[in-house]
């Protein structure tokens, strides 16, 4: 007899293609049926089959207070009962717009958008529009949302002119994408030796969280800041997922770096649809309806998904939610790796503030190339046995995990009790 889990995934796939609403929830690469959830609380989430789960993913990283906070929802719902959307200025943005220009230094101003996409896509426009170029840069194994100029990805890693890396996006948009390895600066001076003068700007995670979890070289950062001011491009800080995730100012808070625009999404929404790029006054000045840089948006700046968002950024500005957040991870990482070890397998972990990767592989990866040398076969067999053992993990090699602040220190001890039976089985 089939699961309702399953009964569910055959009847999606009739009318949505893949079953799926976002390609990474299909479980194509692990395998199995993805589980429909119908309910979260906490650290929390149940589905259709009534089984419980310890959640590692966080709705992809916007569950930091953890799941229904009833504060949240309380605030969701307040906002809700006084009109869902009116396409029209609402005093709860400026609230917004205000508290990410005070949290976030590099922020002068900023727009609110729906999505990280349209952050992403917004600000590269803008990056364009302001300085007359056409040329980007990114980093091989970056995710930077759907548009059609971000998803290229390099083909033999060497500096060289983009291909489309998925179908439906046109040689001519590709071609202006220069696709470069995260964390080498060489490649990096070499580009802008080459291309400076046409670089629009460079668009990096600055903590990746797309192919895993990468951390970036000083050297890099350094150097990213250093060219583009340099050359006078626009260096743009992806910080949908890192946002007040990896520390209170997001990763340029980390590292101390001043970037000259700044996209976020994820958290500033609370799982509500919530995007935003702000930075550079003179920049953000070149947007409509002050500047010649269209962007729009019927239901940015939407009054309850604004609520959702305000109150996340309300609850973890409480002292010492990021310290606490960043200790509970990194016990779920040196616990992981523990277990690994006393079930002899190969594995690795590391955490930045909220944010995890596991690696089944020898080290932390620092590349593309290193990442690839993880064992997929493993991490499958360990996501499932994790998931039958009530562990909700990203269904990827390839993803970031997170933790929130709803995460007791017991739920982490009981994930890793169950990681060290999985990595018996996983070794057998
Ligand atoms: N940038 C980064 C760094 C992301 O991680 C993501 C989503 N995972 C995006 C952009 C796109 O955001 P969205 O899925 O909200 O469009």
């Amino acid at each position: 007899m089939s699961t309702r889990n399953e009964q569910l995934f055959e009847r999606a796939q009739r009318s949505i293609p893949g079953g799926v609403n976002s390609p990474v929830r299909a479980f194509r690469s692990v395998g199995g049926t993805p589980r429909f959830f119908t309910r979260g609380q906490g650290s929390r989430l149940w589905d259709a089959d009534g089984a419980e789960y310890i959640d590692y993913v966080g709705s992809w990283g916007p569950a930091i207070v953890g799941h229904a906070h009833p504060e949240v929802i309380r605030a969701v719902q307040e906002a809700a009962v006084g009109g869902l959307s009116f396409g029209a200025p609402t005093e709860a943005e400026i609230l917004m717009a205000e508290t990410l220009c005070a949290r976030v230094p590099s922020i002068e101003q900023v727009r609110l958008v729906s999505s990280g996409t349209e952050a992403t896509m917004s600000a590269i426009r803008l990056a364009r529009g302001f300085t007359g170029r056409d040329a980007i840069v990114k980093f091989e194994g970056c995710y930077h949302g759907h548009a059609d100029s971000l998803l290229v990805k390099a083909g033999s890693g060497a500096l060289t002119f983009g291909n489309p890396s998925s179908g439906g996006v046109p040689d001519d948009f590709a071609k202006h994408t220069l696709v470069l390895d995260y964390n080498d600066v060489q490649q990096l001076e070499d580009c802008f030796r080459n291309h400076g003068d046409r670089i629009a700007c460079v668009i990096v995670e600055p903590v990746v969280g797309n192919m895993n979890l990468i951390v970036p070289s000083r050297e890099f950062i350094d150097a990213m800041r250093a060219l583009c001011t340099k050359h006078g491009a626009v260096l743009i800080f992806d910080e949908v997922m890192t946002g007040f995730r990896v520390g209170p100012v997001g990763a340029q808070g980390l590292f101390g770096i001043t970037p000259d625009l700044t996209t976020l999404g994820k958290v500033i929404g609370g799982g509500m649809p919530v995007g935003a790029f702000g930075g550079r006054r003179d920049i953000m000045s070149a947007i409509a309806p002050l500047g010649a840089v269209y962007q729009a948006g019927t239901l940015s700046g939407n009054p309850v998904a604004v609520a959702a968002g305000l109150k996340t950024l309300e609850l973890i500005n409480a002292p010492g939610f990021h310290d606490r957040l960043a200790a509970r991870t990194k016990q779920f990482c040196d616990g992981l790796v523990a277990a690994a070890k006393e079930a002899g397998v190969t594995f690795s972990a590391q955490s930045v503030g909220g944010m995890f990767g596991l690696y089944f592989r020898d080290g932390c990866p620092a590349s593309y190339a290193e990442v690839m040398q993880s064992d997929r076969e493993r991490f499958n067999r360990f996501f499932h046995a994790m998931l039958d053992a009530g562990v909700y993990l990203a269904p990827s090699a390839f993803e970031a995990g997170f933790v929130s602040g709803a995460h007791s220190e017991d739920d982490v001890a009981q994930t890793v009790a169950k990681a060290r039976s999985a990595f018996a089985r996983v070794c057998a």
